[in-house]
């Protein structure tokens, strides 16, 4: 069933577990994530990150999205996730997404500001939740042009708040989006910090291959939404890969192959995130 991240999170933040956020790419995840959260009775997040968003075409992708979503038993809300482009974000809120992400993180930090404000008011005005990045998540491999630290303050995480009435925040904090080469360096005294003078949810971006005990930590320290990409689309990837190494070339049983791997990748996400049988009444 579809119900509004603000619950998912705000129910997470109370009681010290994380909602795992997944990407999808296709319809091969999407379900996988689904049949996880369905098999582990645990409430998820389904977030389409934005050039996926295009590719998959937006109403096509939302109603098939927001069907599979009505048809499950388990609390799910849709958002999207990382877009940069305010009409995109208008397109997403028309076309059933509950919760969608600014990331206006490149910008400085008052023009981060004015966009976040002003997609967070026409968000509010459908009802949805939102959130936005403060300080710079990079991919990994990328060159950062000497702007080593490029961490969000605290200070600056509270005003950012309170100033754009943003519903979660996703401070950098040391991680990276893509599969790390070798373990992140998680600031935890910074999502400690944060999360002490910010009300809201916070959000860790780049969850893919990071060791266990570390977003085991992160989730005390206060995060209470996990984003998992890069982890789920090279399982997918990997495992097709496989069904057509054996010589399979009915789609339906590569797909099959590659939702069950998927779906134990997710299943192991959701355990790690705790959120195993949260059965709350969520709206
Ligand atoms: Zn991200």
């Amino acid at each position: 069933m579809l119900v509004s991240s603000k619950s998912l999170l705000n129910d997470a933040q109370r009681n010290h577990y994380a909602i795992a956020a997944f990407n999808f790419y296709n319809l091969d995840i999407l379900y996988a994530v689904l049949d996880a959260a369905e098999e582990k009775k645990s409430p998820v997040i389904l977030q389409l990150y934005a050039l996926y968003f295009s590719f998959l075409r937006p109403a096509p992708i939302a109603a098939a999205a927001l069907a599979a979503i009505a048809e499950s038993p388990v609390p799910v809300a849709l958002h999207l996730d990382h877009s940069n482009d305010y009409d995109q974000i208008l397109c997403a809120l028309d076309h059933g997404f509950n919760s969608v992400m600014i990331d206006a993180s490149k910008l400085p930090l008052k023009e981060n500001m004015e966009i976040t404000s002003k997609v967070v008011q026409t968000a509010h005005t459908y009802g949805a939740f939102t959130e936005a990045e403060l300080g710079q998540i990079f991919r990994i491999g990328q060159t950062t042009d000497g702007q080593k630290d490029q961490k969000a303050d605290p200070e600056e995480a509270r005003l950012f708040v309170a100033e754009t009435g943003v519903d979660s925040l996703a401070p950098a904090v040391g991680s990276a989006h893509g599969m790390y080469v070798e373990a992140p360096k998680l600031d935890f005294e910074r999502i400690e910090a944060i999360s002490r003078i910010v009300d809201v949810p916070l959000v860790l971006h780049g969850g893919s291959g990071t060791p266990d005990d570390m977003i085991k930590k992160a989730i005390n320290c206060g995060i209470a939404k996990l984003n998992i990409g890069t982890e789920l689309k090279y399982g997918w990837s990997k495992a097709i890969g496989e069904a057509q190494k054996n010589g399979e070339k009915e789609p339906r049983i590569t797909s099959a192959y590659a939702r069950n791997h998927v779906m134990e990748i997710a299943k192991q996400k959701i355990e790690l995130c705790g959120s195993i049988n949260q059965q709350h009444v969520f709206e």
